[in-house]
Order: C-alpha cells, then sequence, then structure tokens
C-alpha cells in the first residue's frame, strides 16, 4: 500500500550550484550528499514537512540523469516517488494493469532503499517510482 510522497526527484546539471537555490534561497537544510554508483548519480536530499527533495547529478555520461539533461539543459522535474511498505507488490499490482515497468523487481537505492520505476509512456508522462526501506 502506498503510504504518501516520499520525495521529488530534481535533475541538476551540478549539486553545488543547485545548493545555492536550495540553502540560500529557500532555506532548507542539506541532509546529506551520497553518490549511488549503480544508478551512475550523485544525490542531495532535503526533507521539507517529511517529504524529501532529491536533487540527482549525473556522475558519468550515460547515467539515465545526463540523458535528461540533454533534453533538459537546466535540469527540472525528474520523477515522484511513493512511499510503500512493499515495492514488489506495487510493481507487480501495476504489471497487471497493464503499465510498463522499468524495474520487475526492486534494486538498491539512495538512502539505503528498495526502488522500483514505472515507465512514464504509462503514467501520464510522470517517471513514478516506488520505494520502501531496506529490510
Ligand atoms: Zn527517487
Amino acid at each position: 500500500m502506498l503510504k504518501k510522497i516520499d520525495h521529488i526527484g530534481i535533475a541538476v546539471p551540478s549539486i553545488e550550484e543547485a545548493r545555492k537555490f536550495y540553502e540560500d534561497v529557500l532555506g532548507l537544510k542539506l541532509d546529506n550528499i551520497e553518490e549511488v554508483p549503480s544508478q551512475k548519480v550523485k544525490t542531495a536530499f532535503y526533507d521539507i514537512g517529511g517529504v524529501w527533495i532529491e536533487l540527482l547529478e549525473p556522475i558519468s555520461d550515460d547515467s539515465p540523469i545526463a540523458k535528461f539533461l540533454e533534453r533538459n539543459p537546466r535540469g527540472g522535474m525528474h520523477h515522484i516517488a511513493y512511499l510503500s511498505d512493499d515495492v514488489s507488490a506495487e510493481l507487480k499490482n501495476a504489471e497487471e494493469k497493464g503499465v510498463q515497468l522499468i524495474d520487475k523487481t526492486p534494486r538498491g537505492g539512495a538512502g539505503g532503499m528498495d526502488i522500483g520505476f514505472l515507465h512514464p509512456k504509462f503514467t501520464g508522462g510522470v517517471l513514478t517510482e516506488f520505494c520502501s526501506p531496506q529490510e
């Protein structure tokens, strides 16, 4: 079952540059910066009322975020993530209802979470992620 919005993923060309806006203008407090080599990204997390803002910077040219930035050079909204108690069950349910999956089974994401993505072609153009804390 889905619990709440866990985070909003925002692609940025540079986390160091983007921090000026999120910290100096919005006044958010940086929680942590982490590299996730399996996804070829560096992430920065800000907590805002129990929802995370996740900044995503590519760490290689073949990163999915690098491809996104080719189409959106200034960066932009990348995905929305729903907290679930069972990512496998969410993926299975979506697939049964005709939604194409990017991830057939959950994989490890930032912050020790299991994550799985749905294809945006089947979600009204919004890249949709399910996540849950790893057991
Ligand atoms: Zn995410």
